[in-house]
């Protein structure tokens, strides 16, 4: 039923698109209905004749009302099953991250807000978090490093079109690496962040925010993430429309950054850190954002980092005996 489910969004969402706009925001809540009511009486023919479901095993960030309805569904779930270990690697000696801008960010400001904000998340409270979690390999336990780095940064003018695929982020992520604009790093990370006009038509907007998976170039597994333009629909994507930056989407993006690299560092080939729904740390805690503050534009806040306000998404502490959500460690 998923996978019809994840159909119906696409036809709709392609439908919206064929129309020659972006995916209009009460096409959004519309379809998160129908998502809920088709789910338990599709009939069995209508299966036959379905698209393949997309061989990207990726974990999404969902959307805000997609998000709601699972705390609704699941209630207390969520944070009551405890996140463990499930004997796969974690990024323990810290990561490099590689930023891929695709499509047209000129003049946007998003290129600075989200570089600086990559810049400073080193050895923040926030990002001590994710010291919380740790690898066991040959019998030695590892703790994740609070080490991140923005490595490189490239562009790339639409090589793959305004209406991607998920494995069209893969192709732009291979065609980065490949052409020589970004080095294929062991402890790489690799972000796709599309611009306003481009369309994920697996669900971006109507499902989700953001993804991550991992991909195998040459004979490396390297763990990647999609993360869209929240300025798309920020109805969806972001948590408001005055934001800390003066630049709404690119201010949402962060936390679903946040909220990726989180993951990655954690899960990066998926068998590492997930609780008992097959949710990861930053899945816990989406949409959440514990104490927040006046930005002096009016606006939400809840960390600052560098000379930079942001409002990002709380993650989840792997504590003992149980975790919880929060905004920094300890
Ligand atoms: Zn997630």
């Amino acid at each position: 039923m998923k996978e019809m489910t994840g159909f119906i969004f696409s036809l709709t969402a392609m439908l919206a698109i064929s129309i020659g706009e972006q995916p209009p925001l009460l096409a959004v809540k519309k379809t998160i209905k129908q998502e809920k009511y088709s789910r338990p009486s599709l009939p069995d023919h209508l299966k036959k004749g379905r698209p393949p479901k997309s061989k990207v095993d990726k974990r999404i960030f969902p959307v805000k009302g997609k998000k709601e309805d699972a705390n609704t569904l699941a209630e207390g779930q969520n944070t009551q099953s405890a996140i463990t270990y499930h004997g796969g690697p974690v990024m323990a000696r810290g990561v490099n991250v590689y930023y891929i801008w695709y499509g047209n960010w000129t003049s946007n400001s998003a290129v600075a807000i989200l570089t600086d904000f990559m810049n400073s998340l080193k050895g923040s409270p926030w990002l001590n978090i994710e010291t919380t979690y740790y690898q066991i390999s040959g019998g030695v336990k590892t703790p994740i490093q609070n080490s991140v780095t923005l490595q490189k940064s490239t562009f790339d003018n639409y090589s793959q079109g305004k209406f991607l695929s998920d494995n069209s982020i893969i192709a732009i992520v291979k065609r980065a690496i490949s052409s020589g604009a970004l080095p294929l790093d062991p402890i790489g990370a690799y972000f796709v962040l599309t611009s306003a006009d481009v369309a994920e038509t697996s669900g971006f907007c109507s499902q989700y925010c953001g993804w991550h998976s991992y991909m195998q170039v040459n004979a490396k597994k390297i763990p990647y993430a999609f993360i869209g333009n929240a300025a798309r629909c920020l109805s969806a994507c972001a948590a408001q429309r005055t934001s800390p930056n003066g630049n709404a989407g690119a201010d949402a993006m962060a936390s679903v950054i946040a909220h990726e690299l989180a993951e990655i560092m954690t899960d990066l080939y998926l068998n590492a850190w997930y609780d008992g729904v097959g949710d990861e740390n930053a899945d816990k805690c989406a949409w959440t954002f514990g104490s927040t503050y006046k930005a002096p534009n009016g606006s939400s806040a809840n960390v600052k980092l560098g000379s930079r306000n942001y409002l990002i998404q709380q993650n989840w502490i792997n504590s003992t005996p149980s975790g919880r959500c929060g905004l920094h460690y300890p």
